[in-house]
């Protein structure tokens, strides 16, 4: 008892730790792959940023170079200035202290009719919105908006030369930005870029295909601040990667644990299994003495009354002698029994077999049998085929067969009162049936009957006495004849056990 709760636990332990490790391995591999995951990103932010200061510093650059190269008192040259610094600007407006236009002070690169009308709406209704006012003297600002349904980004600078202040205002060519200078930045690598505006409308680039990866985003920040970055880990097939590693390792776990479980239970099912081997083996070694014992306490009875002289008649005298033979014959029988089925455990080939006629050996086993059927009231029918043909055999051991299953009929169905012990040829078989009109074996039992110490419910609850092995040695020796056994019967009409041995060379008609 003791050691079946070590067991219990012992079984609880594996499977607790085969569950830990499987939850420890799982957790391991989703952290690695959020790491994994997270080290994608952080490399994907730096990129961004980059790329980001990249495109911006190149546009401030241009601006800056532009507002350097202005003087306030050559207005008219900006359009020089322009071309020489070679600045992405559609136009360029001077102004003064009081954010008035100076005069010749506008340069635009649209045609001339669109650029007074530009002017104009610049004067009244951008120029209102700009921050120039707050800006200090020599730093550079910049608005990116939407004005009329038109995107522009205003770059500016509060300036002062020759006693005076001055702004100079900046309109960047949006359209330049985008198909030349971030081309520039986003050659053809592995990553995927995407410049979106605030509502992640398309401005360069490509959508993404695999929208499930990692994305970073980042926003400009001193130049076209409605833009924004998107990059993207282009997917050489790691996304679906990853889903199959993910399946791959469920799959290992899931298997391991299987694994596992089917072990413990095949351990559980043999201890199981040899438990019950180990009490049928006890059980059969009380049955055993104790059937070694009845005969030999009989013998030792009676010899001690012939040997005391203690008979009145020879008659008398010849009952006790012929008793004694009787249990001797049964003793030795027993004996046979037992030696020959520990012969077959030690898987030793215990068999000699040669050409030989079964009805002869049926027929002995039938005789040695009579007295036990005589004690016990019962007939017995034998019914043989004539002619039938010679089969390889050896003659102790189908002896020892028959007498078992003669026996058992005897034993446990007594109340029938007869036996039938039939033998025939049915094609390339030559088949000994032994009949009972005892109380049969329930169906359920029958598969197991056959097996070395198994009894039927029925007998162990009865004082019949016995050791599991006879209709073991009866399986056996039909099988080391190439033959086989069977069994037919319903609870309360009787049993009939068979036996069959091949005949060689049998034409089956
Ligand atoms: P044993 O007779 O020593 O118990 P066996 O292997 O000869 O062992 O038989 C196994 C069991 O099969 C018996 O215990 C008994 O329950 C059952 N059995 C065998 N023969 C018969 C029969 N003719 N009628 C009913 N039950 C039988």
């Amino acid at each position: 008892m003791g050691r079946l709760i070590v067991a219990n636990l012992l079984v609880f332990a594996v499977l607790a730790s085969a569950a830990a490790l499987a939850y420890y391995g799982w957790s391991y591999t989703a952290e690695v792959s959020s790491r994994e995951r997270a080290l994608v990103e952080d490399t994907m932010r730096e990129l961004a940023e980059e790329k980001i200061i990249g495109i911006e510093s190149q546009l401030v650059d241009t601006d800056n170079k532009v507002f350097s190269a202005i003087h306030i008192d050559r207005p008219f040259e900006v359009d020089k200035v322009v071309k020489d610094v070679q600045a992405p600007v559609v136009s360029v407006f001077l102004l003064d202290a009081d954010l008035k236009p100076i005069p010749s002070g506008y340069f635009s690169k649209r045609p001339a009719a669109e650029a007074s009308a530009f002017r104009e709406r610049f004067l009244t209704q951008i120029l209102p919105t700009l921050p120039l006012r707050d800006l200090p003297l020599n730093q550079r600002s910049h608005v990116h908006g939407v004005w009329n349904g038109e995107e522009h980004l205003f770059s500016f600078s509060h300036r002062w030369a020759l006693g005076r202040d001055y702004y100079v205002v900046l309109e960047t060519d949006l359209v330049h930005v985008i198909f030349s200078v971030l081309p520039q930045f986003f050659p053809r690598t592995p990553r995927l870029y995407q410049v979106v505006d605030e509502n992640g409308d398309g401005i360069y680039g490509t959508p993404f295909r695999e929208p499930g990866g990692v994305v970073v985003e980042l926003p400009f920040v001193d130049t076209v601040d409605r833009w924004r970055l998107r990059v993207a880990q282009r997917d050489t097939g790691s996304q679906t990667a990853r889903g199959r590693r993910k399946l791959i390792d469920i799959v290992l776990i899931g298997l391991a644990l299987t694994g596992i479980v089917a072990g413990l239970t095949v351990l559980l099912l043999a201890s199981r299994r040899e438990r019950k081997a180990n009490e049928l083996k006890s059980e059969f070694i009380s049955n055993v003495s104790h059937e070694l014992k009845t005969p030999l306490s009989i013998i030792s009875m009676f010899g001690e009354m012939l040997a005391l002289g203690r008979v009145k008649t020879p008659a008398q005298a010849h009952e006790y002698a012929d008793i004694i033979w009787r249990e001797s014959v049964r003793l030795a029988r027993l004996i046979d029994n037992v030696l020959d089925f520990a012969k077959i455990e030690r898987g030793k080939d215990v068999y000699e077999f040669a050409e030989g006629d079964v009805a002869e050996v049926v027929l002995r086993a039938v005789e040695l049998s009579g007295h036990r059927l005589q004690q016990a009231e019962m007939t017995v029918e034998t019914e043989i085929e004539p002619d039938l043909p010679p089969v390889s055999l050896d003659g102790n051991a189908l002896t020892l067969a028959t007498l078992n299953l003669v026996d058992n009929a005897i034993k446990y169905a007594a109340d029938g009162k007869r036996i039938v012990v039939r033998l025939r040829r049915d094609g390339a078989r030559v088949v000994l049936e032994v009949k009972d009109f005892g109380p049969g074996i329930d169906a359920a039992e029958h598969d197991r009957i056959f097996e070395r110490f198994y009894r039927a419910r029925a007998v162990r609850l009865k004082p019949i006495r016995g050791s599991g092995i006879g209709l073991a040695l009866v399986e056996h020796i039909a099988k080391a004849h190439g033959g086989g056994v069977w069994i037919d019967s319903k609870p309360g009409a009787g049993a009939t056990f068979g036996l069959w041995i091949p005949v060689p060379d049998a034409e089956t008609s």
